[in-house]
């Protein structure tokens, strides 16, 4: 940061071209970096072949082409790889490709660290760090896809790795943009997903300016249990969230999914599902079941199989679509919860330098 250099990747086409404009450059300037920065994915202007030599030097001086570096990659036993970005000031965050039938899914951050706070999750045990930029949260995608042997297969994208989105609103929206659009990075707006523990007045604001996926952390469906387990909840109770939620325009058949971790004796109990049934009544709502993803000092566990099966039985006789989802990467603690961002922590080896990435294997 610090600099007053414009940083290309947080920057939509019209306003690449608005700075082109007023640097003199002609407007398919703009495209053409756009070009390099998201489709060649270059890391610096001198790469830009088809700019002219003095060109570059002049853009490098007023433009950044930022980008993440990767102090770490594991890969887990199921094929999940973590990415451990290092931020220009230190910090670090973690970033998530999962390997799906066919395609990869990637699970990005928006913050270093998170403010929320919830009691089941590692990342808010550090508290908040910082906002990523909406540079930042692209480049976690362009960087991925630097390392990836076949790129294309990298088709859906979902905002639930460390931090909370809503909480980091414009640059998030500005990221959105960049991700998906064509001559960005391309990702169909259907198959990316931003998710929240549920921050109101943001989420009325979210419908409007994108048209992404929603996806809701919920994990209880009273205020008492919700209270208890994330602390939001006592700002943004259930009505208010269900109010926005039934306001937010869905188009087509789309559904609004909620992510329900299950924990033993907490939120797990047939008179839980029955609630959970009546809260949801009449949304389009699609229901991902987690079992609890533990963590070093977390007093809390996953129900046994038997008492998931019998609490998705219940969604699903009352005709929701519930989905016992087991978490991926977490033997590399990449799963939902885990992403700590934190290297001390953790004895493998750090790799770094120029050749490109070596994998830590478990
Ligand atoms: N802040 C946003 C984005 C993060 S998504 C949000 O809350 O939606 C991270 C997901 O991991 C959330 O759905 C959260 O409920 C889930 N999660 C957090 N800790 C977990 C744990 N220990 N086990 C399983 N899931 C967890």
């Amino acid at each position: 940061m610090g600099s007053m250099k414009v940083d290309l990747k947080g920057m939509s086409l019209a306003e690449t071209e608005a700075w082109a404009e007023e640097q003199g450059l002609p407007a398919y300037r703009a495209r053409q970096l756009r070009h390099w920065l998201f489709k060649a994915r270059v890391r610096d202007f001198e790469e830009m072949s088809n700019v002219p030599k003095r060109l570059r030097a002049e853009l490098a001086e007023k433009a950044r082409v930022n980008h993440l570096e990767v102090i770490k990659r594991e890969v887990s036993r199921d094929g999940t790889l973590k990415y451990l970005f290092e931020l220009e000031d230190g910090y670090t965050i973690e970033t998530v490709l999962i390997p799906e039938r066919g395609h990869f899914t990637l699970c990005v951050s928006s913050q270093a660290g998170c403010a929320m706070n919830c009691l089941f999750c590692l990342t808010g045990k550090q508290g908040l760090k910082r906002n990523l930029t909406a540079a930042e949260i692209v480049d976690q995608a362009v960087q991925v896809k630097r390392t990836m042997e076949d790129p294309d297969r990298l088709t859906n994208l979902v905002l639930m790795g460390m931090g909370e989105p809503l909480a980091n609103y414009e640059a998030v929206v500005k990221a959105l943009d960049n991700l998906i659009a064509e001559d960005g990075m391309n990702f169909s707006h259907r198959t990316v997903t931003l998710s929240t523990c549920g921050l109101v007045p943001q989420i009325r604001r979210l419908g409007k300016d994108t048209t992404v996926n929603l996806a809701v952390s919920l994990n209880a469906a009273d205020d008492e249990t919700r209270n208890r387990l994330m602390p939001i909840n006592r700002t943004y109770p259930l009505a208010k969230l269900l109010s926005a939620l039934k306001a937010f325009p869905l188009p087509n058949r789309r559904m609004i999914t909620f992510e329900y971790i299950l924990i033993r004796g907490m939120n797990d109990r047939d008179e839980d599902a029955m609630k959970l049934v009546s809260l949801l009544k009449g949304l389009r709502a699609k229901i991902n079941l987690i079992p609890l993803n533990p963590h070093p000092g977390l007093p809390m566990e996953a129900p046994t199989p038997e008492r998931m099966l019998q609490f998705q039985e219940i969604l699903v006789r009352n005709h929701f679509t519930a989905i016992i989802r087991k978490s991926k990467g977490q033997d590399i603690s990449a799963a939902c919860g885990q992403l700590s961002g934190g290297r001390a922590s953790d004895q493998r080896t750090v790799i770094s330098g120029q050749g490109g990435v070596r994998d830590v294997e478990e």
